[in-house]
């Protein structure tokens, strides 16, 4: 045990200089925990949430997800090729699943496995709507702030995990990891997202949909039908997503410079 906790802050030592810049902010963040450790554990999550709830498809709404979901994947490659950052998915397994669920909730673990519940189409409402939801979830996944969600000591028990090498099947382990990237409805608390993350994502995420050929003013509305949702019992996505009259504003001011990048990317028109 005394091993495994120096090894882990070892460990945690070796990340804690891995400085990483991000691409979409120009912001240094720390790659606490290097993808080459995060992503093998997002997949097999990824693999075991699927395996324990109903997974859409051949329907109308799942081939949406999965359309979208492309599309928006497609304008983050672009994107980052446009900036000098070819290449910095390459270790992305892009997913888009449809799941059966009354809970009002979506997310994107890194890696680029993401899920939208059905429970929100009827405030995503449409495509664009669809699109601002999913460009939103995608942004946290590459700002990587699901592991700057986690706490040190949290950090500290996963660089342990990690430090094993194989991956831990201990359900205390999968607990952290879905607890910090907003998996589990099933495993407890789920930890809001810091209000400048949840700027950054939405600010990343517009740039997105409006790159993947979306209406980016449709964020603003979508938002607004969250908050429209707020009163009475909160879904799941709110709860980590709080709406805010400050957000909705925010996405109002920054469509015009949003749209003007997406036309740098050949988009003539978007749709809402
Ligand atoms: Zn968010």
């Amino acid at each position: 045990m005394k091993y495994l906790k120096s090894l882990s802050i070892l460990i945690l030592g070796a990340v804690v200089v891995a400085c990483s810049t991000n691409p979409f902010t120009g912001k240094q963040t720390l790659a606490l925990v290097p993808n080459s450790q995060i992503l093998p554990m997002a997949f097999q999550q990824y693999e075991e949430f699927l395996s324990e709830h109903k997974v859409i498809n051949n329907t109308a709404d799942a081939r949406m997800v999965k359309s979208v979901g492309q599309k928006i994947a497609a304008a983050a490659e672009r994107y980052l090729t446009a900036n000098g950052y070819a290449g910095y998915l390459t270790d992305y397994r892009w997913e888009y699943n449809l799941v059966a669920s009354k809970d009002v909730n979506a997310w994107c673990m890194p890696g680029g496995k993401i899920v939208v519940y059905t429970g929100i189409l009827p405030i995503t409402k449409n495509e664009a709507g669809l699109a601002a939801v999913m460009g939103h979830e995608v942004a946290h996944a590459l700002a990587n702030h699901g592991q700057q969600r986690m706490s040190a000591s949290q950090l500290q028990q996963l660089g342990a995990v990690a430090g094993n090498i194989a991956l831990s099947n201990d359900p205390e382990y999968q607990n952290i990891f879905n607890t910090a990237y907003g998996v589990g409805t099933s495993v407890g608390v789920m930890l809001p997202f810091s209000r400048s993350h949840e700027t950054e994502a939405d600010h990343i995420g517009l740039i997105l949909m409006a790159i993947a050929g979306y209406e980016p003013a449709v964020a603003a509305e979508l938002w607004q039908r969250m908050q429209a949702q707020e009163q009475g019992a909160p879904p799941e996505f709110l709860s980590t997503h709080p709406s805010s009259s400050t957000r909705i504003q925010n996405i109002q001011a920054w469509a015009p410079e949003v749209r003007a990048e997406a036309r740098k990317f050949g988009v003539t028109s978007f749709k809402r």
